[in-house]
Parts: C-alpha cells; sequence; structure tokens
C-alpha cells in the first residue's frame, strides 16, 4: 500500500511480539489515504518488558500514537497520563494518543465489538448472555455486555480461577463465572439468548478446536452465535449456528470498528465507520 510522505506526516504504529501478522497497519493506512490524512502507519516490533523504554522512545521521535497488542496491554496501563474509563475499567490499553509529551491511553475493544453487535441488529441490552473465555478479549467484551445493560453474562472459561478474577472486575455485579465442560455449555445455553466465543479456539493457525459442538443444539430458535475470529471468515462454530438457524456473526466487524474508533483518537476526527467498513472488507476478505 502507498501512501504518500512529506516532512510533516505524523507517525503512527502498532508494537507487539509477535506483531507481523498484524493487520493493522493495512487497515489504518487504508483509511489515512482514503481519508487524505497526513500520517503514517507502520509496524514496530516491541518485546516483553520494553515497554516502557517503547513508550519513551515513541514521544522522542515525535510519534502521534499507537497501537497495542500482547504482551503490552497491561503493560501500558501505569504509563498513562490519563485513562479513558474503557480502559480504566479493563485495565488495559490498546490505543495510546500521545500529545505534548503526554500520553493517553484509550481501549476500543469492547466498543468495537458493540457496534459490530449492534450493525448486525443485535443489542445486547437484557439479553442473558454466554460468553466463552477469559482472556483479554473476553473481559472487554464481557464488561461492556454489562455496561450495556444485559441481563446478565456469564463467562464460561477453561481456567476457573480466570474466569473469576474477570467477574470481580464488573462495577455492575453482572458477571458470573462459569466452567467449560459440555453439560455446563449445554445448560446455560438453554437460556441464553446470545453467544459470544472470546476464545481462541477455531483461529486459523492454532492447533486448537471445539471438542464438541452439541452445546449449540441447545440453544433457543433464533438465538444470534458471535466469534471473535474473524479468520477463518467463518468457524467451525459459526458454521455448526448456521446449520442450526441462528445468524451467525464473525469477527470482522470488532477488528474494524475497534480501529475506526482508534483512528478517531488519534486525528481528533469523526469517521464514517460504515464507509470505512464498505472499503476494507473487500480488502481483509479478498
Ligand atoms: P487470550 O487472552 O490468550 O485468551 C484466550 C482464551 O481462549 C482463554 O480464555 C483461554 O482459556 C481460551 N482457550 C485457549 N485454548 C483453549 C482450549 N484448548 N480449550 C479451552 N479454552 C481455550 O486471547 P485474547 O486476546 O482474549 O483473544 C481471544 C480470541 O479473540 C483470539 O482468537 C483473537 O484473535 C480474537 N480477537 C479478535 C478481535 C477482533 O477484533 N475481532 C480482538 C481481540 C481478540 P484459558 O484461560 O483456560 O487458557
Amino acid at each position: 500500500m502507498l501512501v504518500e510522505l512529506k516532512n510533516t506526516t505524523k507517525k503512527l504504529c502498532v508494537i507487539g511480539d509477535p506483531v507481523l501478522h498484524s493487520k493493522s497497519p493495512l487497515i489504518h493506512n487504508a483509511m489515512i489515504k482514503a481519508l487524505g490524512l497526513d500520517y503514517l502507519y507502520l509496524c514496530q516490533p516491541v518485546k516483553a518488558g520494553e515497554t516502557a523504554r517503547w513508550l519513551e522512545a515513541a514521544k522522542a521521535a515525535d510519534y502521534a500514537g499507537f497501537n497495542a497488542t500482547m504482551p503490552h496491554k497491561e503493560a501500558l496501563l501505569p504509563l498513562m497520563d490519563e485513562l479513558d474509563e474503557d480502559a480504566r475499567l479493563c485495565r488495559s490499553v490498546n490505543t495510546v494518543c500521545i500529545r505534548e509529551g503526554k500520553a493517553y491511553g484509550y481501549n476500543t475493544d469492547g466498543q468495537g465489538f458493540l457496534r459490530a453487535l449492534l450493525d448486525h441488529g443485535v443489542d445486547p441490552a437484557g439479553r442473558r448472555v454466554v460468553v466463552l473465555g477469559a482472556g483479554g478479549a473476553a473481559k472487554a467484551v464481557a464488561l461492556k455486555l454489562s455496561q450495556r445493560g444485559a441481563a446478565s453474562v456469564t463467562v464460561c472459561n477453561r481456567t476457573a480461577e480466570k474466569a473469576a478474577a474477570l467477574c470481580t472486575q464488573d462495577p455492575a455485579g453482572r458477571l458470573e463465572p462459569a466452567g467449560f465442560d459440555r453439560a455446563v455449555l449445554r445448560a446455560l445455553c438453554a437460556r441464553g439468548d446470545l453467544l459470544v466465543n472470546c476464545t481462541s479456539l477455531g483461529m486459523a493457525g492454532t492447533a486448537g478446536q471445539f471438542e464438541d459442538l452439541s452445546f449449540l443444539e441447545a440453544l433457543p430458535a433464533g438465538t444470534p452465535v458471535c466469534d471473535l475470529i474473524y479468520h477463518p471468515a467463518e468457524t467451525a462454530l459459526l458454521v455448526r449456528a448456521r446449520a442450526l438457524g441462528h445468524p451467525a456473526v464473525n469477527g470482522l466487524g470488532m477488528l474494524l470498528h475497534q480501529a475506526v474508533l482508534a483512528l478517531e483518537r488519534f486525528t481528533g476526527r469523526t469517521i464514517d465507520a460504515p464507509a470505512m467498513t464498505a472499503l476494507l472488507t473487500p480488502l481483509l476478505t479478498g
């Protein structure tokens, strides 16, 4: 992707380790080009333990900001001069803006997920939601679902302590931890209104797959099933859910919305999310 460079061009990037697989440079540079913005978005490997050093380097090199992925999201938290509400709630930062030497930390994952869900006509308010997983993405999703007014959010995880710890972070007290075995998932699905997979099971390039998807059969007819994974576009979970007649939503919308929200923070501009979705979807699915 060619972007025009000037001496005034402002620098952005994504940091992480590993990070070279990241779609963020493609997404952001496409938006920058389409919107005629004077920014450039790079891919910057930064190892664990180097977060603070990177932040100082970014300030010295006059970066306008950066996104962060594993393993920096939690490490950035104490390094920020200010945090937005979602970053404070999740205790995790995925977007940093640098203005006049100060670092402002945001977390756009939960809001990105919610916007993607609403795009599909699914409002979690009042629903009994079953969340699979208790990692970083599950945390952002579960806390946002509670904030939006879900009737209940049950966080099912293989490692019980992680689900329990996540649930203590909800100020509204709507999150409940649960196990991950077949009987538990079946019982929860039977009274669920929305199912969201936030585990990495089914992601391309990883060994893990759901051993048993029969819990989907317990879901009431028409219950939406959402998977945060976007590669492959349809995981085995979504294929089976769709075959059973459930609306199936993958993670592409979340990926795009969290990027639009981040670029809005970096530039201070309101960005037309539907237009960006139309621009980016063919680039990411073609
Ligand atoms: P993470 O922090 O590493 O969490 C991984 C989760 O998957 C944990 O709950 C883990 O359970 C569970 N898990 C992994 N292998 C499992 C297995 N064999 N059996 C049962 N559970 C298993 O990862 P993350 O950052 O939350 O990301 C999770 C997924 O969401 C990834 O596929 C990622 O690509 C996707 N994601 C998508 C977006 C988007 O924009 N669409 C954004 C963020 C993440 P334990 O706690 O028991 O290990």
